[in-house]
């Protein structure tokens, strides 16, 4: 299918060429259509499936079909962090870049004055998190009253991070005649209720789920000494990869620890948390985009629904307790088809977390035996609450885990469904 069979307006369509796309996505395939005839949708779609793009053009289409009216809000795109609420406005803009309408996105941890000034001018597309919404409409600068589309996006994450009671009060605001539109990765039981309640007889579309990674995403494990990864990290962005990588930590402390261990190697490297004020991550982010950094190192919450063209490397420094994480951080890489890499640094604490996520995936990730600092012989810990490891029993680990094909390039690994076309194969291993 081409974007020219979807009958979108000459604006739109233009935009959309200008971004150089021409095929819509799966999803967008499914939700295009349907938004635009008016129906109710819920999308269970993975970040880079081009999600944000299946609700924000036909919500510019929509809205296009009547003349805006004076000032009133009338599409409310609510998503649970400003990173991703920043992206999808730059996105609204970029396909609306032809129409009149107007949008603007307000968050949390800053002043409101500016976005407070602009809503006064007129808004007609709000993209929004939770809390900073909340405030501007107990101060009665913001009004639900005249919402013609609503769109929960990330629901999942938003019942991750605390968020939804603040979703449900936004919710009750809602006039009751209006589109809605859900978008989820996956659907716990919870977020399957708050669809049921919302949605009115809403088309379903599922893209891929959640426990697959993108099939353009070359994945490899790297076998290594807790008290080696630092080095590991500098050797492989010394020898091996010249491009930007992103990398992930699991804590505040340890992203900031590895920023300074690359700075002080000459890797021009800026870390982002929840710990640095929304400008300092704005600016290290947009610094990473532009190319001005090399080495972006960020924590999961920082780096949600975070878009960057053309990343080609993610390293997880550790892997996350939540299987899921790693399909979200690996999904930074390998966006909209295009080839990525992910690299993910598995000492004795992070075996559990290894076998639970491949369990998750349903494949074992090659591992790269290449580099100075591989072990074969990790012992199995736990995490405590200090996230030191515990005296618990050790276990003799993995030495036995087959050999990679021994490229210094990371294995790469078919893997499971994807932005093209979801595959659901198992890959097994010998043991
Ligand atoms: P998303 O899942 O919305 O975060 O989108 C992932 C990436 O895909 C973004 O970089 C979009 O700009 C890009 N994208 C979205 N739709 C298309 C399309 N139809 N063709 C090519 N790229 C797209």
């Amino acid at each position: 299918m081409n974007f020219t069979d979807l009958n979108l307006i000459d604006p739109i369509a233009k935009a959309i060429q200008e971004q150089g796309y021409t095929n819509p996505t799966p999803i967008q395939e499914r939700s295009i259509p349907d938004i635009v005839n008016g129906r109710d949708f819920l999308g269970c779609a993975q970040t880079g499936t081009g999600k944000t793009a299946a609700f924000a053009i036909p919500i510019l289409q929509n809205l296009s079909k009547n003349k805006p009216s004076n000032k009133n809000i009338r599409a409310l795109i609510l998503t649970p962090t400003r990173e991703l609420a920043i992206q999808i406005e730059e996105n609204i803009k970029a396909y609306g870049k032809y129409l009149p309408l107007k949008h603007l996105v307000i968050f949390g941890g800053v002043k409101q004055g500016s976005q407070e000034t602009a809503l006064r001018k007129g808004v007609d597309i709000l993209v929004a998190t939770p809390g900073r919404l909340l405030d501007f409409i107990a101060q009665g600068i913001i009004s639900l009253k005249n919402i013609e589309i609503f769109v929960l996006d990330e629901a999942d994450r938003m019942l991750d991070m605390g968020f939804v009671h603040d979703v449900k009060r936004v919710i009750k605001l809602l006039p009751q005649r209006r589109q809605t539109l859900f978008f989820s990765a996956t659907m716990p039981s919870e977020i399957q209720k708050l669809a049921d309640s919302i949605l009115n007889n809403p088309v379903k579309v599922e893209v891929t789920p959640v426990s697959s990674t993108a099939e353009t995403i070359n994945q490899s494990v790297y076998f290594v000494e807790r008290d080696d990864k630092l080095d590991l990290l500098t050797h492989i962005l010394k020898n091996d990869i010249a491009d930007s990588v992103l990398v992930f930590s699991r804590t505040k402390h340890g992203a900031d620890k590895i920023a300074r261990k690359l700075q002080s190697s000459s890797i021009s490297t800026e870390a982002i948390h929840g710990n640095k004020s929304q400008n300092a991550r704005q600016n290290a982010l947009n610094n990473f985009k532009s190319g001005k950094t090399r080495v972006l190192v960020a924590t999961d919450i920082a780096a949600r629904g975070i878009d960057i063209d053309e990343l080609k490397y993610v390293v997880n420094f550790e892997l996350s307790d939540v299987s899921e994480t790693y399909v979200h951080r690996i999904g930074r890489t390998g966006r909209a088809g295009a080839e990525g890499n992910s690299i993910s640094f598995v000492d004795g604490l992070d075996l559990l977390n290894l076998k639970n996520t491949e369990k998750l995936i349903g494949m074992k990730i090659p591992v790269e035996k290449n580099h100075p600092f591989h072990t074969d012989n990790l012992v199995a810990q736990k995490r405590d609450s200090n996230n030191k490891p515990s005296q618990g029993r050790p276990q003799t680990s993995n030495s036995s885990r087959p050999q990679n094909s021994g490229s210094k390039k990371p294995g790469t690994t078919p893997a499971v469904g994807g932005f093209k076309k979801p595959k659901n194969k198992n890959f097994t291993r010998k043991k």
